[in-house]
Parts: structure tokens; C-alpha cells; sequence
């Protein structure tokens, strides 16, 4: 990590490129130079004997007549040279590069891509590129990047930065390891996959980029594991078996029997003297929710006070009214809501009456793991869409109190083995069966002009008293030029198409979360009959009479995150539908088409875009990989596994490292 430059550091960085990498999630060095390309784009010289006319031609050479500048009207301008290429003398048109001139000299060595024109042997060119090809093929990045930053810049910043910083950019791998495995050292890898010579160098350095993050990955996860063997576990508890039947015969449903055997499997844990550490993995929709509810319940029963912690404050929200529904008979139990929006006031009460014990069980965001929150005797923490957050919270948690068991849920749905290795500090309980009141969610694409389809779909549930939730990328439209939907726009057309008889409203991040409530409690109250949102909705959310989801702009989501989207309806009984809108990018939807299942989802994201969403979107914890990809690079993951188990073991190892390694744990 660089510490004390800033990325406004770097030459040419100024105010409004910054804005525009902080857009892209580029905040600081750190993260600049290792915003890897997403692909690489080959450049193969061709030959002017060989290439038809009108095809698309790449050929270098040198310059050999100074180009003739031309400038129209409207600030157009062309000029016109000849080069000197391995296969012949050609002549150079391009529009709009007046400002290349000054580089264009007689004997300047160029790339030029563009169309051939063979009758008048000249090509029109699209681009020029400073250099010739090296061994026939030129390798160049391409970037994900945003408009008003082209991925060209990116890479001139990246390698600003790489030229004024690299050497102060942290190794992570210890030197036993580089030597062993003959790695290059950081900055030269950092230099070699911005700017590759050869496809072999690209894939050497690539490894050994996967290597150190797979690395300092697993070296936290082991560290974990080790805090665990190390303590001691003070809770004591018996676990009454009729009280356990009595809850769950309060149970409006029958639980499948995955969810019986995971009660089953929580149940020995808190009886026994060893500390849960527990991670439940079930797709979304599985019924998770309950299963954590009975453990809090059990954990109350035999003497201590609970909590479960969930990522947002609607989900929080949902979580503690439907706990309170479900305990309307069990008037002992005492049940509140903390998340940051919490009135100051009442938080004080609520510290305190949870220092006291008051309190029997306590939901809430990570407001609940803050530092100036303390428990009278916490036995069981329950985290729910554990994915979302980091290890670093993992960590704290487990150092809450009097070291309480530990459940994480996930939706997640990741392999047993990938699941033991890189939850290695957990043990891992599965739900896979789904509640059998389930029907398949058809699943539908449709083009931006087929719209009109689409609000007759929208009308038939409707007529049937159906909800319908509609996903855009964007709050408000970002600029004129931006095409992509937003939550403000929709508003207006789906009234104009609906709202002389269904309500409308809408709910995103930036609401103030008060206000996120109010429409959340209507929606689910059925006073509001189509919900427009960002992704807010993504995580956990369930309103069983909402049987429609229309998500515009799809192809921008990773089809993890439009899984849990579609989980969001058929969560009932009644038949449900999920419609795609995107005029691009149909052969990875179609995969939405014909799968249901999330961990198959997450595997074809991962084949599809290389890293995929696995563990949900950006902000989702640390489990994002930025070069690495647990299910491809899983012999590497398991060297680094046995390689950060050793280094950590080993007394004599790199000590600054390992402490460098332990903090960002607990800084995240
Ligand atoms: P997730 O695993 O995605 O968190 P939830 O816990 O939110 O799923 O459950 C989804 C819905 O299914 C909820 O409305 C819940 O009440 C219901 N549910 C859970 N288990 C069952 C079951 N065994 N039978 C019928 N409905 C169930
Ligand atoms: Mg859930």
C-alpha cells in the first residue's frame, strides 16, 4: 500500500479526472496501478499483398513524407502521408488528428489501423499508434473505464503512476517465496501487465499477481482459523429440546429438511463447548431467514442475548418486524432495531438497555459491532449476506464481548471444496433444497422496443393484485448523453402508463433511510403496487406478493447480481416472472433464461467475464478479486493456502509482513 501519495499526486491528474476515477472506483495508487486490464488487444501485422480491399488493415512502418494537414470547415481536419511498411509503400489518410503533426515526423516508426482502400492503395485510418510491432504482434490493454476517460488515458496515468510511485508499491509475497518461485518483483510485474511485450511475460507476471493476492487472501483466513484454535470458549449452555419443537411448530410453513438439518447442526454447536463458527450457505430464497430466528431464539432460552446483523437498514428493518411478528406469543422476549439511522436518543437507551441485558435480541446493521456498543452477555451473533461484508468484520466480530458463537449466512452458493478453503475458519452448513411451495421464475428478454410487451405483462399481474419491482441502473440521469435508465425517468413513464390505478414509487441508497422505511412498509402493506429502485433491493428483501421484477439495462448487472435480483420475486406461491430489458449482451442473459440455480450462475460469470460477480457487486466486502478467480486459479489458491499457513507458523518469518498482513485485517 502507498501510503502517503495521493492519486492526485500522479502527473496529470487533475480535479476532474479525478472525479471521474473515483466513478470507476480507482481512489487511491494503490488501487490505480492495479486496475488490470480486462483484456488485451492483439495487433497482428497484416500484409498489403494479402488484405481485400475494404478490409480492416494493422500494419506499421515509417513515415517517409511529412503529412499534408487539411482543415475543413467546423474544426474538421485530415492529413495525408506515405509509409514505408515491411509489404510495400502506402498512403496514410485520417480525419481529426491535427494534433498528432508535431509527432509525425519522416522516419517516425507507426502503427496504423484502418480500412485499406486497394485500388487507391491508402488507408483510412482510425487510429495511429506511437511504435512499430514488435515480433509481428503488438499486445495492447483495454481498461473498463466510464465516458470522458478513454481507456488510453487510463493507461497513461497507470503508468504515470507506476513510473513516479512504483518502487514505494508493497510486495506482499515474503522473499522465501519470490525466490522460490522465481517471481519478478511487484513493480516490474505491475509494469508488465499494464504494458505486455509477449503473451508469455503477461501470463508469468499474471500468475504471480494472482499469486500475492490469493496470498495475502489466505493468509488472513488462516489467521482467523488461528485466533479460533487459540481461544478459549466460555459459554455454557444446555439446549432444551421441547422448547426447540415448541418453536418450530409455531411456524406458519412446514421447514424443508435441509433447514431442519442445519437447525440441527446449529444446535449441536451452541451445546457444545466448542465456539460456532458457523457459515450457512443457501441460494436465495432457500429460507435462511428462519432458521437463524430459531437459533436466536434458543440461544435466548438457554441464557444469553443474540444478535443478527444484516448489510442494509431495509433488510435490517425486515428482519425486526418479521422477528417481532414471529414472537408476538413469547411476550419475555425483548427485540430492538439499531442501525445508524437510529434518533441519538433512542440509540442511548438502546446501549444502555443492552449493556443491562434488557434487551434479549438485537437487530441491526453493522451499527451493532460499533465500538461504543457493549453487551451484557452476548452468546450468539448471526450476519446475514455474510458476502457483503469483509473479513475485517469477521474479525471484530468474533472480538465482540464474551466471544459469542458465530453464524454467517450467505447466498452465495459456492462448492463445498472452494467454500472449506476459502471460509477455512468456518465450518460450512448447506441448504439446498428450496421450499417446495416454489414455482421456476420464467424468465424473459426483451429488446428496449418491445417495451410495449412489457407493460402488458406489467398489467396482467397488476390486474391480478400483483407487486411488480423495477430495477434501473441510475437514480437520475447522469447527463444527456448517458442512455443508460434511471430510477427518476421511470418514475415518470411508468406513470403515465400506470398510475391513473396503481401506485408508484420509488426507493434508492441516497434516500434518507427513515424515508427508505415508510416506502418499504408500504410496499409490503400492498399501498404501493410498482416500487422503482436501484440495486438497493439486491440483498434479502421479501414481499411474497410481489411477482414481477423488470430490470432495465440488465446487460450493465453481473449475472450473480441479477440472480439475487430475480430472487426478489417467487417468494410465494404464486407463479412469477423476471424480464430482462437490454439491446446488448443477450448471449450472457440467455443464461438467466434457462438457469435458476446460483452457483451455476456464478460459474458461467466467471467463465463469461473472467472474474464474474461471485460475491455480489463492488462494495461487496474483500472477497472481490481483482486479478484472481478462485475457481480458475484454484491450484494457485491452494499453494498460497499452504504457503500463508507455513509463513504465518514460521517464527523466523518476515515479522514487519506479518504485522503489515494482521493490521489490514482488522482495517479491512
Ligand atoms: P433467503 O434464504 O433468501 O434469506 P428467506 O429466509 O427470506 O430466504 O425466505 C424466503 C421466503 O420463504 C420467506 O417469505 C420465508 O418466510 C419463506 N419460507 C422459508 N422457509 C419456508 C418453507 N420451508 N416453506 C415455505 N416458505 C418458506
Ligand atoms: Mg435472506
Amino acid at each position: 500500500m502507498i501510503s502517503v501519495a495521493l492519486l492526485k499526486d500522479v502527473r496529470g491528474v487533475g480535479p476532474k479526472s479525478l472525479t471521474l476515477l473515483n466513478k470507476i472506483g480507482i481512489n487511491t495508487i494503490d488501487d490505480l496501478v492495479t486496475h488490470y486490464p480486462f483484456r488485451y488487444e492483439l495487433l497482428e501485422r497484416c500484409n498489403l499483398l494479402t488484405t481485400k480491399d475494404g478490409d480492416k488493415i494493422v500494419i506499421d512502418g515509417r513515415i517517409e513524407s511529412v503529412p499534408l494537414l487539411m482543415r475543413f470547415k467546423a474544426g474538421l481536419n485530415k492529413m495525408n502521408f506515405r509509409l514505408v511498411t515491411p509489404s510495400g509503400v502506402v498512403g496514410i489518410s485520417i480525419f481529426n488528428r491535427a494534433f498528432l503533426k508535431s509527432q509525425l515526423n519522416i522516419g517516425t516508426t507507426i502503427t496504423v489501423i484502418g480500412k485499406y482502400d486497394k485500388t487507391k492503395n491508402v488507408i483510412t485510418a482510425n487510429e495511429i499508434k506511437m511504435g512499430g510491432l514488435s515480433d509481428k504482434t503488438r499486445i495492447e490493454p483495454v481498461y473498463h473505464s466510464t465516458s470522458g476517460l478513454t481507456s488510453k488515458t487510463l493507461s497513461s496515468y497507470i503508468n504515470m503512476a507506476l513510473l513516479e510511485f512504483g518502487n514505494d508499491i508493497e510486495d506482499y509475497i515474503p522473499e522465501e517465496y519470490r525466490v522460490k518461485y522465481n517471481f519478478l518483483n511487484k513493480k516490474t510485474s505491475l509494469n508488465v501487465i499494464h504494458n505486455p511485450s509477449t503473451m508469455d511475460k503477461l501470463k508469468e507476471v499474471t500468475i504471480r499477481l494472482k499469486y500475492e493476492e490469493l496470498f495475502n487472501f489466505m493468509f488472513k483466513i488462516n489467521y482467523l482459523k488461528y485466533l479460533k484454535k487459540k481461544e478459549e470458549h466460555g459459554l455454557e449452555r444446555v439446549i432444551d429440546r421441547s422448547k426447540v419443537d415448541e418453536i418450530i411448530s409455531k411456524i406458519p410453513f412446514q421447514l424443508t429438511n435441509d433447514q431442519l438439518k442445519v437447525i440441527d447442526e446449529i444446535l449441536k454447536d451452541l451445546g457444545s463447548k466448542g465456539r460456532m463458527n458457523r457459515l450457512l450457505q443457501g441460494d436465495v430464497g432457500s429460507g435462511k431467514t428462519i432458521v437463524s430466528f430459531v437459533a436466536l431464539i434458543i440461544n435466548y432460552y438457554s441464557g444469553y442475548q443474540g444478535a443478527l446483523m444484516a448489510p442494509t437498514e431495509i433488510l435490517a428493518t425486515q428482519h425486526y418486524n418479521n422477528l417481532v411478528k414471529f414472537l408476538k406469543d413469547y411476550k419475555d422476549i425483548k427485540v430492538a432495531l439499531l442501525t445508524g439511522s437510529t434518533p441519538k436518543k433512542d440509540k442511548t437507551k438502546i446501549y444502555k438497555e443492552l449493556e443491562e441485558g434488557k434487551i434479549n435480541i438485537i437487530i441491526g446493521t453493522h451499527a451493532l459491532i460499533q465500538d461504543d456498543v457493549s453487551y451484557n452477555n452476548l452468546g450468539l451473533v448471526v450476519t446475514d449476506e455474510q458476502h457483503r461484508f469483509g473479513v475485517h468484520q469477521r474479525a471484530n466480530l468474533q472480538n465482540k464481548g464474551i466471544r459469542p458463537d458465530v453464524l454467517y449466512m450467505s447466498a452465495t452458493p459456492i462448492p463445498r471444496t472452494y467454500a472449506l478453503t476459502i471460509y477455512g475458519d468456518m465450518d460450512v452448513s448447506t441448504i439446498k433444497e428450496k421450499p417446495n411451495n416454489r414455482q421456476k421464475i420464467e424468465t424473459i428478454l426483451k429488446r428496449n422496443d418491445e417495451i410495449k410487451d412489457v407493460l402488458n405483462m406489467m398489467l396482467e399481474e397488476l390486474k391480478q393484485h400483483h407487486q411488480i419491482y423495477v430495477i434501473a441502473p441510475l437514480i437520475e440521469d447522469a447527463n444527456e448523453n448517458s442512455d443508460l435508465t434511471s430510477v427518476i425517468q421511470l418514475k415518470e413513464d411508468m406513470s403515465l402508463a400506470f398510475g391513473e390505478y396503481y401506485k408508484i414509487d420509488i426507493i434508492h441508497g441516497k434516500m434518507a433511510n427513515g424515508a427508505k422505511d415508510i416506502i418499504m412498509d408500504k410496499f409490503k402493506n400492498n399501498e404501493v403496487q410498482i416500487l422503482i429502485s436501484t440495486t438497493v433491493v439486491e440483498v434479502g428483501v421479501d414481499v411474497p406478493n410481489a411477482t414481477c421484477m423488470v430490470i432495465f439495462d440488465a446487460d450493465r448487472f453481473g449475472l450473480s447480481t441479477l440472480h439475487q435480483l430475480r430472487g426478489r420475486v417467487g417468494r410465494g406461491a404464486d407463479k412469477s416472472k423476471c424480464i430482462l430489458i437490454s439491446d446488448s449482451d443477450t448471449e450472457r442473459l440467455s443464461i438467466m433464461e434457462r438457469c435458476d440455480d446460483g452457483f451455476e450462475i456464478s460459474e458461467e460469470d466467471f467463465k463469461l467475464r473472467g472474474h464474474g460477480d461471485l460475491f455480489g457487486t463492488k462494495q461487496s466486502g474483500d472477497m472481490i478479486f481483482r486479478i484472481a478467480n478462485i475457481r480458475s486459479d484454484y491450484k494457485i489458491l491452494l499453494q498460497a493456502k499452504k504457503d500463508s499457513e507455513e509463513f504465518l507458523e514460521n517464527r523466523k518469518a518476515d515479522k514487519v509482513l506479518k504485522e503489515k498482513l494482521i493490521n489490514s485485517i482488522e482495517k479491512g
